[in-house]
């Protein structure tokens, strides 16, 4: 598979001020040491608890921060070294959804207007005579009228409103799109909705999306792989299909052993992984690794030695994994994508 995305050990951490001279005193180390590929087409699922850094992950990806070290590469241009009109024309490649459509869309700016946005940004792309045909194009595209160009975001339903946020992050025509967290403020009956539009319009547009949720069922659904996240790092990622079924990284197991259980049948066959304690702060990280203070397998050596991703012992697939004792354990099956069709 092509990359369309690639990231080489993205690092941001930034500074804590302390005392009255405002000397810096430490750092949260947010991201610290991320690589991943993103590939064309594909959905890649980015879960973890608050606090891993996948929003800060989602933030460097689309260039809202700088990086404190690593490089990040689009389409084979390197992303942190563009400036003015170079890196305005990435812009355009690179959009994001909100989490939020209810603080993420201006109360006072009529539909058209919100859609229209990115357009004053890159007036380019559409000469202004076109614009509002464009705007009511994107609109059918995500599945609302035409007509509604001159309401306002109040008079939408929290669904409405994101396909509206939707229309906005595609108007532009981008190659990627990094979802934060896209339908975590919605009602599940509408969740499903909103998943099946955005891979409606992976296929019809050719993006490719970075879906970020801490939510495992609506990452499952959407993602063809998954990467895991814990303080900063990358413990684990692979084809959806075995880092869901056979994870080899303790934290995922754990994580997916917490999931409820719908079927009575099911829920004495399946045994709980409970994790010791609370995260750590990302400003001060266990030493060796940094999931050792929580882990139920580890050893002296996890202390010590950090763990690089490597891939899994028996070889199945493209699937990483970022500890010392990796072993795939068979999770049974629950969480339930039948919502989504
Ligand atoms: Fe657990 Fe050690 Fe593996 Fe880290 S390296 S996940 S502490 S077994
Ligand atoms: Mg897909």
């Amino acid at each position: 598979a092509e990359a369309i995305l690639s990231a080489t050990d993205l690092v941001k951490h930034y500074p804590i001020r302390g005392g009255v001279l405002r000397r810096t005193v430490g750092q949260v180390k947010a991201v610290d040491g991320v690589s991943f590929e993103l590939y064309k087409g594909e959905t890649l699922g980015i879960v973890g608890e608050s606090g891993c850094g996948k929003s800060t992950l989602g933030r460097l990806l689309m260039r809202l921060e700088e990086p404190t070290s690593g490089s990040l590469i689009f389409d084979g241009v390197d992303v942190y070294k563009q400036r003015g009109r170079a890196m305005r024309k990435l812009r355009r490649d690179i959009q994001i959804v909100f989490q939020d459509p209810y603080t993420s869309l201006n109360p006072r700016k009529t539909v058209g207007d919100i859609i229209g946005e990115p357009f004053d940004i890159h007036p380019d792309v559409v000469p202004k005579q076109g614009r509002r045909r464009k705007v009511q194009e994107l609109l059918e595209l995500v599945g609302l009228s035409p007509e509604h160009i001159n309401r306002y975001p109040h008079q939408f339903s929290g669904g409405q409103r994101q396909r509206i946020g939707i229309a906005r992050g595609i108007a532009l025509n981008p190659k990627v799109l990094i979802c934060d967290e896209p339908v975590s403020a919605l009602d599940v009956s509408v969740q499903a909705q909103v998943v099946n539009l955005m891979e409606k319009l992976q296929d019809e547009l050719g993006l490719s999306y970075v879906f970020i949720a801490h939510d495992l069922s609506v990452v499952r659904h959407i993602s063809d792989r998954v990467g895991v996240m814990y303080l900063g790092k990358m413990a684990e990622i692979g084809d959806e299909d075995e880092v869901y079924s056979r994870p080899t990284h303790p934290y995922t197991q754990a994580l997916l052993s917490a999931v409820p259980v719908p079927d009575p049948t099911l829920r004495n066959k399946r045994e709980q992984i409970v994790l010791q304690g609370d995260v750590p702060s990302p400003a001060n990280p266990p030493s060796g690794c940094r999931f050792h203070t929580r882990c139920f397998k580890a050893q002296e050596k996890c202390k010590v030695d950090v763990p690089e991703l490597i891939l899994r012992p028996d070889g199945a697939g493209e699937h990483f994994s970022a500890c010392h004792f990796a072993a795939p354990r068979e999770i049974i099956e629950t969480i339930d994508v039948s919502g989504a069709a």
